[in-house]
């Protein structure tokens, strides 16, 4: 349909490319530029309170190491699940930074160590939206990931049933709710639906597209394409298997796996759009969005919510 934006743009960690990931103030900026779904990671903190955080460790982003320099473990990191929630809100979330040199990992985005940010419990963060879709009108989504569950068991904590229950005190229950759950751990998106019957929409990340999206392993792609169907409505893969480089050419196209993906009812969202670093195949962010639009992929992960929208919206005009 011409004019019509097909392809939906989730803010990645928020718009990540200009303020903190996953502070309150880039998914308000996040929301304002147009995303059509703001994401949370989450992990727990020792008294059981989902957190939106990237990682299971505090130190890239926030200043854990000068606030509790004795809470370390024997590993050297911090970890959230070793802090109660009145502790983590004593933090300054950053930008990312590296723990050993404290030096920013993207050179020209917010300084690293500046401003004044809090990390957000999953609830302020669902309060936000809600209130946001209620004075604006528009219906922005949540796309919640449930971060290193093999982890969180491990320290007997079930990070599923806890997220689930703060979803459903949100109402997001089911499958029309503008919410996407997902998770890396394949066993675990399968107990979403088989243990909790969850109806929400589940999204299977997956670390090893990249066999997956071979041209010479199509049996063994559909095979693993349907058994994700069983309990999953798409996949979420790497951005670099989802195209790959003409024969005897320069350019991009698409590998199979989004062809694929739609054979077995998939919904396919690839991650991570940034303009400040691109798939080694693409020369420019609109070259990357054009690619994406001819592939027909359904929705994408991108740090740049403003020029992803603007681009997408551009490109479906022209078609
Ligand atoms: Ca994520």
């Amino acid at each position: 349909m011409p004019g019509v934006r097909q392809v939906e743009v989730i803010a990645h960690r928020g718009a990540s490319g200009y303020l903190p990931e996953h502070t309150l103030e880039a998914k308000a900026m996040a929301y304002a530029m147009g995303a059509d779904y703001l994401e949370q990671d989450l992990v727990l903190t020792k008294d059981d309170i989902p957190i939106v955080l990237h990682d299971i460790h505090l130190d890239t982003i926030s200043d854990v190491a000068q606030k509790f320099p004795k809470r370390k473990r024997e590993d050297g990191r911090y970890y959230a699940i070793d802090f109660t929630l009145p502790e983590i809100k004593q933090l300054n979330a950053s930008e990312r930074f590296n723990h050993k040199t404290g030096k920013a990992v993207f050179e020209n985005r917010f300084p690293a160590h500046q401003g004044s940010f809090r990390i957000p419990t999953l609830a302020e963060e669902l309060e936000l939206i809600q209130g946001l879709n209620i004075s604006t009108g528009k219906s922005v989504g949540i796309y919640p990931e449930l971060k290193q569950p093999e982890f969180h068991h491990s320290e007997q904590k079930d990070i599923s049933k806890i997220v689930l229950n703060v979803l459903q005190e949100f109402n997001y229950t089911g499958q029309n709710d503008l919410c996407y759950l997902q998770c890396f751990d394949e066993k675990e998106t399968k107990r979403l639906r088989e243990e909790f019957k969850t109806e929400l929409k589940t999204i299977q990340l997956l670390s090893d597209a990249d066999w997956m999206s071979q041209s010479d392993l199509q049996e063994e792609r559909n095979q693993r394409l349907q058994e994700i169907a069983t309990y999953a409505d798409g996949i979420g893969p790497s951005v670099n298997s989802v195209f790959r480089q003409a024969p005897r050419s320069d350019l991009p196209i698409a590998t199979e796996l989004t062809v694929d993906a739609h054979r077995h009812n998939l919904l396919i969202h690839p991650w991570t759009y940034r303009v400040d670093s691109l798939p080694k195949l693409f020369s420019s962010f609109e070259a990357l969005h054009q690619a994406t639009v001819l592939a027909g992929i359904d929705a994408i992960f991108s740090d740049f919510p403003d020029q992803s929208v603007e681009l997408l919206t551009k490109l479906s005009e022209s078609v």
